[in-house]
């Protein structure tokens, strides 16, 4: 399995899948995330990025994968809702950062964009870096709305 260098499992997954699956849990990250995550940790941004701190004593719990029983999922499946999110699928994460606006972050991403290993996608216009790795066939960075 592979796993972060620089995330524990606990920073990426809900508290439903660390009770149940502890490290085993990293068999539901998307290698490819991993990969990217690493790299943008190391070499672009270059800061701590706080992705879930439940387990810190943090409030969030929703920022990396996201279970079928995780109230923003649960809430879309209660009205029949199609929800496909990449953090259902451990493809994406949503992480702030240090001393670094997340306009800035995308910024800096896109300027070392030749840096990715695979193509990502970053949500536009929030307060938050999502990023993931959904492959839009869009070039190496698609910047999108919801
Ligand atoms: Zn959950």
């Amino acid at each position: 399995m592979k796993e972060s260098r620089y995330f524990k499992i606990q920073e990426l997954v809900c508290p439903e899948v660390y009770r149940r699956y502890g490290e085993q849990a990293w068999m539901f990250i998307d290698p490819e995330l991993i990969e990217t995550l690493d790299m943008i940790r190391e070499k672009i941004i270059c800061k701590p990025m706080i992705v879930n701190n439940w387990n810190t004593g943090g409030s969030y719990t929703q920022r990396g994968l996201r279970c079928n029983i995780c109230q923003l999922v649960k809430s879309k499946t209660n009205i029949d809702r199609l929800y496909l999110s990449a953090h259902n699928f451990g493809k994406a994460v949503d992480a702030t950062i240090q001393g670094m606006s997340a306009e800035e972050a995308r910024q800096l991403i896109i300027k070392n964009q030749i840096l990715l290993p695979y193509p990502i996608r970053l949500e536009d216009g929030v307060s938050w870096l999502h990023l993931d790795v959904y492959d839009a066939d869009k070039g190496k960075v698609y910047l999108f709305r919801v």
